[in-house]
């Protein structure tokens, strides 16, 4: 299907006439998806696990969609939300969300959703450890919010891997992180804020002004300063 853009960001992507680097340093806003869809022509999906029904002999068993019920005259009504998370793996990603009646549709929204949220991801070596220099992890520790949720990133040496849940793993392999370390605060059984938590860090991190080698200290430094601009 030939994609007709609507708005004038969207005139100038189908022209060529600029990139996805440039949308950022411009601060433009993306608001058709299709501008993601041609700038990044590899782009993958994941579905985050947030829904759960109680799996045989105990426990919660993960399920990709969550499914909520509400009474009305004629009956129970349902209705499906879902989050996606698309990503190059190799420095972009952006998470989604949406509700429907269908779960494909719920799903197919929320990828659309995704699409819209992309944002760069801050790569580097922050980890003390390491100091390799090169993109494998994050360069600061940063935090993120989300409703009751609270997460901690940190950069991890080479070789460590995603010392993450099932459903960050998803987000970072997308973003193209590969060692990473976290904690977590506050309400735990809600995936959905857990990983909306992870990807605020993402975007505070992007709201920093880091040199090459911008030392832990500073970094939380700027972290009180963002947080008190936004209150
Ligand atoms: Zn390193």
């Amino acid at each position: 299907m030939e994609w007709k853009p609507r708005t004038e960001l969207g005139k100038m992507v189908a022209q060529g006439a600029i990139t996805l680097d440039e949308i950022f340093t411009h601060g433009k806003k993306i608001k058709e998806a299709e501008i993601v869809d041609r700038l990044i022509p590899n782009l993958q999906s994941d579905i985050i696990f947030i829904g759960g029904s109680p799996g045989k002999g105990g426990g919660i068993k993960r399920t990709p969609t969550r499914r909520t019920t509400r009474m009305h005259r004629s009956g129970r009504r349902y209705r499906t939300s879902a989050m996606v998370v698309i990503g190059n793996g190799d420095g972009y990603f952006g998470i989604g969300k949406s509700v429907a009646v269908e779960n494909r549709v719920a799903i197919a929204k929320a990828t659309e959703n995704a699409k819209l949220n992309i944002i760069p991801v801050k790569r580097g070596c922050g980890s003390w450890e390491c100091v390799c220099g090169s993109g494998h992890t994050i360069p600061v520790q940063i935090e993120g919010k989300s409703g009751s949720v609270r997460v901690q990133l940190f950069p991890a040496p080479k070789g460590v891997g995603l010392c993450v849940n099932n459903e960050a793993k998803k987000m970072m392999r997308l973003a193209g992180i590969k060692d990473l370390w976290t904690k977590r605060y506050g309400e735990s059984r809600s995936r959905s804020n857990y990983a909306m938590a992870v990807f605020d860090a993402f975007k505070r991190m992007n709201r920093l002004r880091l040199d090459s080698r911008t030392p832990a200290k500073v970094a939380e430094k700027n972290y009180e300063e963002i947080e008190e601009e936004a209150e």
